[in-house]
């Protein structure tokens, strides 16, 4: 049986999977397979985005699977280029189409991009798309919180989620903190720092201790810490290994150990370099 993955509750009491896959770099003829297993593991939430050029993959398994929709949470996101009101009614569209749904469960703005000076005629559009029915919940991603400050001033609507680069390298204390305060829950991508820190020697203490691989060990302290996280993995047995995380607990000693590793480090872009 699948297990039961564990909901956070996004605003409109929308519960959302707290463990999703992540399908960045997955080739579009490899989606479909690599979400129909993740669908078989017992994941109920993917994330894609326009970028990622593989929503039709996602689409595709979904609709090979059999699975009510009511069941599933599929996340995607606004490009870029596609910024601006009436753009990203179009760009929208256009995902909705490639994963051949009705409905996406949250839609999220990529990155902030603030010198193209659109990020909050986007959000209206997001707004729009919401109040259509055409999106169940919206949020952002990248956003610094001068960026969340902007919407939240000048339309008046918190984001559900930002989804921001987070693992035991960048813990991001206070961009954590910040959205606490404003009500706006915490996914991180690039949850497993690409896969850069199983060599890490606290982490491996820790795995040996609950005898469990390093990447578990990763993904059960960011559930502990309650962000969201969408580990992306091609490979069935690691996607199984990587939802695997519910029957053990890190120690309060484990969560402090790795405190420790926070470098500040990214293996990504910094939002304020992204245009
Ligand atoms: P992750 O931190 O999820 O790491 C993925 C890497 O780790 C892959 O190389 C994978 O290899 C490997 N890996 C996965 N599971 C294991 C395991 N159990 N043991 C050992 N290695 C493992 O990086 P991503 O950058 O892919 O981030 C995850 C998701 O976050 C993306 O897919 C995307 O959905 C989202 N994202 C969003 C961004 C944004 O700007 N909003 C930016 C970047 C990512 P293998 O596939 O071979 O298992």
């Amino acid at each position: 049986m699948a297990p039961s993955v564990p909901t956070v509750t996004l605003h409109d009491d929308i519960a959302m999977p707290q463990i999703g896959l992540g399908v960045y770099q997955v080739p579009l003829e490899e989606t479909a397979e690599t979400v129909h297993h993740a669908l078989e593991a017992g994941y109920r939430s993917i994330d894609t985005a326009s970028l990622y050029r593989n929503e039709r993959g996602v689409g595709d398994a979904i609709a090979a699977s059999g699975i009510p929709r009511e069941e599933l949470f599929v996340t995607t996101k606004v490009w870029n280029t596609d910024q601006g009101y009436d753009q990203t009614l179009a760009a929208f569209e256009r995902s909705l189409s490639e994963l051949q749904l009705d409905y996406v469960d949250l839609y999220l703005i990529h990155w902030p991009a603030p010198a193209r000076g659109l990020y909050v005629d986007t959000w209206r559009a997001l707004l729009s798309l919401k109040a259509a029915g055409s999106v169940r919940a919206v949020g952002v991603s990248n956003f610094l919180p001068e960026h969340l400050d902007r919407l939240i001033e000048e339309e008046g609507v918190v984001p559900a989620i930002n989804q921001v680069e987070l693992h035991p390298r960048l813990q991001q204390p206070e961009l954590r903190g910040g959205h606490v305060e404003r009500g706006i829950v915490t996914e991180a991508w690039s949850p497993l720092a690409k896969g850069g820190l199983m060599d890490d020697p606290v982490i491996q203490k820790v795995a040996a201790r609950v005898e469990r691989t390093p990447a578990q060990v990763i993904l059960r302290w960011h559930l502990q810490l309650g962000t969201v996280v969408i580990p992306k993995s091609s490979n069935p047995a690691r996607i199984r290994e990587n939802l695997d995380i519910l029957s053990f607990e890190l120690r309060e000693a484990d969560m402090d150990a790795i405190r420790t590793l926070d470098r500040g480090s990214r293996v990504g872009a910094h939002p304020s370099e992204v245009a």
